[in-house]
């Protein structure tokens, strides 16, 4: 038996491995279309390899995936996190838990991922190619492969890792077997904000900011952070992956309303403000930061509501009061385009779900092609959930291709 793995990123290696280790008397070819295997594996997590997320319960684990969450359900139950955790740490590669639950190699080095891996590829007799991708599939009882170079082969089972890709062209050759292709997109991106009266702030993180997209009734929480372009942080970029579609159908044009102090309300902050106007009322409003607030930004927050640096909390006018409450709690962003997180970032969208048993990730239209990893229409946020997803269906797959899924 042949099985022809397509890509050799993270779910093509997993996938291919499984599939010799299952079946010692396949012969497993992987196909990898530029000169570098396991490239998103090398640079990824500031080149120490996010491999996943310490996360126990099944229903946490699938909140982290604006799509494909209920597709993994299945996948995750059969191989989840304390399977891909053992799988690594029997394979010699110890992993360890950062304090926010990402999981790194204990080396903090991304080569040791790609070491194991290309170990045990080597053990199991695995072929790899380089140079030379898949281009056309031609179904019959086998399937035969033309590839990039102009080679020609034949597989009994094709299991297609090739990624995610923002041109829809990337998939034509799926396309071509009849398949369905939810448009890609990007996800994982922080936002532009041209004209921003804050750009002077870039560099500025606030721990704790409460953000909301009213267009898109979304809501997130956590780390924020200004820079060159606009807004950046944790928050944003969790933002940006739940609304990776509505974003792009609106050309990246939206509000963002930020509260800065992060769940507290209107009324809380107000009071706030009074009681401590009434403690302190010699005081300086410009010159005392509040709620933990970065001096920069408070200042600025406070020259947005009109009070001048020489202004007492005594003396604080209550309209100008309730200006500072407003920028504290709704300030808004006009958003008007997107940058590219430089850490991390994958496509929305690929190849249609409904298509794709998640049992096996055998294709339900043509017998013997299985899909994994990011060229489904599954992904993440950040924190090593891509990974994960492409670690537990790239094992489905080889598991389920090498075994003929009888
Ligand atoms: C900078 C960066 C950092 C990241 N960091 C993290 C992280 O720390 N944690 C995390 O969970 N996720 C991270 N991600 C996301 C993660 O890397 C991807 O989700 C994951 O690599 C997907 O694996 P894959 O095997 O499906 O696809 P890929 O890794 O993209 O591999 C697909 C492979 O297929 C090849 N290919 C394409 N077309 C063909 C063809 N026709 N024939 C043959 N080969 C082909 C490609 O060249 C590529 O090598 C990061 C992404 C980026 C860009």
């Amino acid at each position: 038996m042949r099985i022809v793995v397509a890509g050799g990123g993270a779910a093509g290696f997993f996938a291919a491995i499984t599939a010799a280790a299952e079946n010692p008397d396949a012969s497993v070819i992987i196909l990898e279309k530029s000169p570098k295997l396991l490239s998103k594996v090398r640079i990824s997590g500031g080149g120490r390899c996010n491999v996943t997320h310490d996360i126990d319960s099944l229903s946490a684990l699938l909140s982290k995936y604006p799509r494909g969450s209920k597709f993994l359900k299945n996948t995750f139950s059969q191989f989840g996190v304390k399977e891909t955790i053992n799988w690594f740490q029997s394979r010699g590669v110890r992993l360890k838990t950062e304090e926010d639950g990402r999981m790194f190699p204990v080396t903090d080095d991304s080569e040791t991922i790609i070491n194991c891996l290309l170990d045990i590829s080597r053990k199991l007799k695995i072929e790899i190619r380089t140079n030379e991708g898949l281009a056309e599939i031609k179904t019959d009882k086998v399937f035969t492969l033309k590839t990039t170079t102009g080679n020609t082969l034949s597989a009994d089972a094709l299991i297609i890792t090739t990624g995610g890709h923002n041109n829809s062209g990337h998939y034509q050759f799926i396309r071509d077997t009849g398949h369905s292709i939810v448009k890609p997109v990007p996800s994982l991106f922080t936002f532009n904000v041209p004209g921003s009266i804050f750009k002077d702030l870039m560099g500025v993180s606030i721990e704790k900011t409460g953000l909301q997209l009213p267009q898109y009734k979304l809501k997130e929480s956590g780390p924020f952070l200004f820079t060159h372009w606009g807004i950046s942080g944790p928050a944003v970029i969790r933002l940006s992956a739940w609304a990776a579609r509505e974003m792009e159908e609106s050309s990246y044009k939206f509000r963002c309303l930020v509260n800065f102090t992060g769940k507290l309300n209107e009324d809380e902050i107000r009071q706030h403000l009074l009681n401590f106007r009434e403690s302190h009322p010699k005081k300086l409003v410009a010159g005392n930061p509040l709620f933990e607030l970065p001096k920069r930004l408070w200042e600025k927050l406070v020259e947005q509501s009109d009070i001048t640096d020489s202004i007492k909390w005594g003396d604080l006018p209550k309209k100008n009061l309730n200006k500072l409450v407003e920028a504290l709690t709704r300030t808004e962003f006009q958003v008007q385009g997107k940058t590219t997180f430089k850490e991390e970032f994958v496509t929305a969208g690929g190849v249609s779900l409904d298509e794709v048993n998640p049992a096996t990730m055998e294709s339900k239209l043509v017998k013997g092609i299985f899909f994994a990893g990011e060229v489904l229409d599954i992904d993440g946020v950040t924190g090593g959930f891509n990974f994960q997803s492409a670690w537990s269906t790239g094992w489905i797959a080889g598991k389920n291709a090498a075994s003929g899924n009888e």
